[in-house]
């Protein structure tokens, strides 16, 4: 059984940070751009949290356009100048450029309570209180709090009776809490902020809320611009003819959808999103199109998963190397999927974009 036929200026193969952030910059520029994507992100796994260079003008432009999209969607980030610290939900420091009401952890912050919502296993006050006083001198007081509603299905009631536990029994200033399971959790928090009279922040924790309202914020910005976002489509073929690719084969459980484009986005991630394959001893395009290469890449003792961590599709100016060496005139490589990008051992979530948002510039180029 097939589904309709797709039609799109440009079809983008992965929906993650670096797929959506080229639909949307496409969108911007008038195109009709349809995301398809098979499986859950990277960028919904990560804490969200993204370093970006201040001094780069497609860094500065991602977080401009971006930043105020997420504000039209509740969500209030800044981009800080200078990187600044986040409390992890393992009790060590990470840097991040984006900044939030929700994040000002800061370093200096003396005295600190952190929370544990029981049945919450996002962050164990116990765990967190320990590194933070190793790591920064620093001794917070864990605990525990055992809510009798849930923030999802009783929000109000939940706010009340947090607020008042932090305002009449946990008696310092600065409290950290595990990310609160909300798609937006700012007006949640401001309340706790009002009602208990403290500073809260909430732990950069990854598998968790953080990631999964990133990635919402990355595809509600995409919908406003009218990209159609596919989800669970998997890019199974490209009809290729001469030197570029016609239309794709795509599929859906067991049923088949073709799709024509005038340009090809391939931002499929890549060994941990399925946007490359590992075969023997070798990482390999599952579409058995396209050559791989590996980056340097110190720090992981094992060559093999040095090998699949730092192997990605080989490009030419942006666009994909064949595995006969040419290179394919309307078929770009964004984000992770592209040597040297995948994470941890290439680049997180803020070089991830910034390739992904050049990428689209490249592809206007073909158009
Ligand atoms: C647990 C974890 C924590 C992380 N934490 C951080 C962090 O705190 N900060 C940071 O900067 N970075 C972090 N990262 C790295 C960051 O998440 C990635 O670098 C980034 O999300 C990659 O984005 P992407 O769009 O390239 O790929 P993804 O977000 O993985 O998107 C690729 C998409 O393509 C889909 N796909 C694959 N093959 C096909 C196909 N054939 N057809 C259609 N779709 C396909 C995949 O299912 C996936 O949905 C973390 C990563 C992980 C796994």
């Amino acid at each position: 059984m097939s589904l309709p036929d797709v039609d799109a200026d440009v079809l983008v193969a992965g929906g993650g940070a670096a797929g959506l952030t080229a639909a949307t910059r496409l969108a911007l520029d008038g195109r009709s751009v349809t995301v398809i994507s098979s499986a859950t992100p990277a960028t919904a796994l990560s804490t969200g949290r993204m370093l970006l260079d201040p001094e780069q003008l497609e860094a500065v432009e991602w977080a401009s356009f971006f930043l105020a999209q997420f504000r039209r969607q509740g969500a209030y980030y800044v981009m800080s100048k200078r990187p600044v610290n986040a409390l992890t939900n393992f009790g060590t420091a990470m840097k991040q450029s984006l900044t939030s009401p929700l994040f000002d952890w800061t370093t200096r912050d003396r005295d600190v309570a952190v929370v544990g919502l029981v049945g919450n296993g996002d962050l164990d006050p116990d765990l967190v209180s320990r590194e933070i006083g190793r790591s920064h001198r620093v001794r917070p007081r864990p605990y525990w709090f055992s809510p009798s509603f849930s923030p999802e299905l009783d929000r109000d009631r939940f706010a009340e009776e947090l607020g008042s536990v932090l305002m009449n029994d946990v008696a310092e200033s600065t409290i950290v809490l595990p990310p609160l399971p909300q798609r937006s959790p700012y007006d949640l928090l401001a309340e706790l902020r009002k009602r208990s009279g403290k500073r809260i922040v909430e732990a950069a924790t990854p598998l968790s809320w953080p990631g999964r309202r990133f990635q919402a914020l990355m595809e509600g910005t995409a919908a406003r611009l009218g990209v159609t976002v596919l989800k669970d489509r998997r890019l199974m073929s490209l009809d290729i003819d001469g030197r570029e690719a016609a239309g794709a084969l795509l599929s859906s459980g067991g049923r088949t959808q073709k799709a024509r484009f005038n340009a090809l986005v391939l931002a499929t991630g890549g060994v941990p999103s399925g946007g490359l394959d590992v075969e023997g001893r070798n990482v390999i395009d599952p579409l058995r199109l396209f050559k791989t290469s590996s980056a340097p890449s110190p720090g992981v003792a094992s060559h093999r998963l040095r090998s699949a961590l730092s192997t990605g599709i080989a490009t030419r100016k942006g666009k994909a190397v064949t595995l006969q060496g040419g290179s394919l005139r309307n078929v770009v490589v964004a984000g992770s999927l592209a040597k040297g990008m995948s994470y941890p051992l290439g680049r997180g979530l803020g070089d991830v974009v910034v390739h992904a948002w050049k990428a689209a510039l490249a592809v206007e180029e073909v158009l």
